[in-house]
């Protein structure tokens, strides 16, 4: 069986890294705040101290990242990745992240004999708690197919993108529909209980008809329950929609509702709900029409 390398223990990182530890896997981890990894020890993990140690004792190393910022500091840092590497590793990195820092670090590799696939999931944390993650991967063909069995054990739909950006690319399209959805619910939801409606009921109707989306299944009734737990932070969901900006300004391509999401999300931001679930965006509709979307009966 691969042996297993994981850094970045976070939200995704931790259920991602536990489930590859039930599913027999040799697995050694590494986080920046290290009580994070020394928790998995007693779940069966070897721990390295520094990223580089991380890569170089290991056949296949997942990278799971707030940003390109993080992303670049675990690689190219001191004790970074690309300091542990040698010919014959895979990469997977499930961060999101701007294509063109993956395919960066794709062309970096491929100069050190190492394929690094760009890997980006959908499916929040119940779906990396459940390994039923949905990648999506760009890179080499044979690489990708190399390790499909460690992406197998983590997710349930694993699809090739093409070469290396795509999954980057994919993920970037795929989280402008998150971020719309999750605008047009918390709308939807204002204008409802604004008319006086109870909200949990208008929910009932959304998930029935037409309005439906996973978003609206997800996060309605986070919404009612006043739950605004961290599954995916209003912060990172900014981050992918102003990456998703700077790729459709390349292809200068006008994108009026990804825009406006952006703004929501901004203002959300600029509140204090950067750590809280991006749901809590719907605050900002609370504020404007002075009033709190609530279940009418507990
Ligand atoms: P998270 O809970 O914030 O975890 C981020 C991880 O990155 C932590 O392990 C953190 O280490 C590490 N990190 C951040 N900055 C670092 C730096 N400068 N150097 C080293 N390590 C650093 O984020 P998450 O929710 O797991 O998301 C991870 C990635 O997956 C993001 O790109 C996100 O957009 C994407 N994603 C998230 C979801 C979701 O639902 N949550 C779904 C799909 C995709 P510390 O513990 O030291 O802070």
């Amino acid at each position: 069986m691969k042996k297993v390398g994981f850094i970045g223990l976070g939200t995704m990182g931790r259920p991602m890294a536990l489930n590859l530890l039930a599913k027999g896997y040799e697995v050694i981890v590494y986080n920046r705040t290290a009580n994070k990894a020394a928790e998995l020890e007693g779940h069966g993990a070897r721990i390295a101290e520094t990223p580089a140690e991380t890569a170089c004792a290991v056949d296949v190393l997942i990278t799971m990242l707030s940003d390109d910022t993080a992303l670049e500091s675990v690689f190219y840092g001191e004790n970074g990745i690309m300091q542990g590497v040698r010919t014959g590793l895979t990469i997977i990195d499930s961060s999101t992240v701007a294509p063109q820092t993956s395919r960066r670090i794709y062309a970096d590799l491929q100069a050190k004999g190492v394929q690094f696939l760009d890997s980006p999931v959908t499916g929040s944390k119940p779906a990396a708690e459940s390994a039923t993650l949905t990648f999506m991967v760009g890179g080499e063909r044979a690489a990708f197919d190399a390790v499909y069995d460690v992406f197998a054990d983590l997710g349930k739909t694993i699809l090739y993108m093409g070469p290396s950006g795509a999954g980057s690319n994919a993920k970037l399209a795929h989280n402008t529909m998150v971020g719309i959805n999750l605008i047009g619910l918390a709308e939807g939801l204002s204008i409802a209980t604004k008319a006086g409606l109870d909200p949990e009921q208008f929910l009932q109707i959304v998930n029935a008809g037409s309005a439906n989306s996973r978003q609206a299944e997800l996060k309605g009734a986070k919404i009612v329950n006043r739950d605004f737990s961290n599954q995916f932070s209003l912060k990172l969901m900014l981050k992918d929609l102003l990456l998703a900006s700077e790729l459709t300004g390349q292809f200068q391509l006008p994108t009026p509702l990804l825009h406006a999401a952006t703004s929501v999300f901004q203002m959300g931001l600029s509140k204090g709900l950067g750590e809280d679930d991006l749901c809590s965006a719907v605050k900002c509709y609370e504020d404007w029409m002075g009033q709190e979307i609530e279940k009418k009966h507990s």
